[in-house]
């Protein structure tokens, strides 16, 4: 995994108790909806939004990403997020005919060159808050990675690339919270 390549001593979340033993989290691509309903059956929605509350590095990739905006638009009924990002981002908001596609993005923030950037029934952030930025857009204007304090968010998956500067971004909050 990504994080042990970049030198992390990276372990699976999946209760409170492994919640505990972690000084930042990344929650990864899948479907939300799915997410939303184990964290809570399990018991880890609330204590991880304390965590995210109290300050603790979180990057979120693609349905990772719709767990940390505060808003989620085209949710399932019912479907909450952890929150945490200023945004209201779209499920899905690619629809059928482009379910998937890659492009370069030009990340100021990452320098260069571009990110490769996989997007897989991809969100996109269409409301960037006062407390958030955003860190790239589409050709279009659409916004796809934001950043808040130790919150960072991708609608894409830089973990299929073999390009890891936003992990590495990642870290660097998580050390420097340490
Ligand atoms: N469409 C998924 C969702 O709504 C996200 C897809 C992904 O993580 N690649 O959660």
């Amino acid at each position: 995994m990504v994080l042990r390549e970049l030198g992390a001593d990276a372990t699976p979340v999946r209760r409170e108790s492994e919640l505990d033993g972690v000084t930042g989290l990344v929650i990864p691509g899948g479907e939300s909806s799915v997410m939303d309903k184990l964290s809570r059956t399990f018991g880890l929605a609330q204590p991880l939004k304390a965590r995210i509350a109290e300050g603790m590095p979180v990057y979120g990739t693609c349905a990772g990403l719709i767990m940390l905006a505060d808003t989620v638009l085209d949710a399932m009924a019912g479907q909450q997020s952890f929150g945490g990002l200023d945004i209201a981002v779209r499920r899905n908001a690619f629809g059928n005919q482009l379910d998937s596609f890659e492009t370069d993005l030009d990340v100021p923030e990452l320098g260069e060159p571009p990110v490769h950037a996989v997007f897989i029934r991809a969100p996109v952030v269409e409301t960037v808050g006062p407390r958030a930025h955003a860190l790239a857009t589409l050709a279009d204007g659409r916004v796809v990675a934001v950043e808040q304090g130790n919150l960072l968010g991708t609608s894409f998956h830089p973990e299929m690339t073999d390009d890891y500067r936003f992990h590495q971004r990642f870290l660097d909050t998580v050390r420097a919270a340490e």
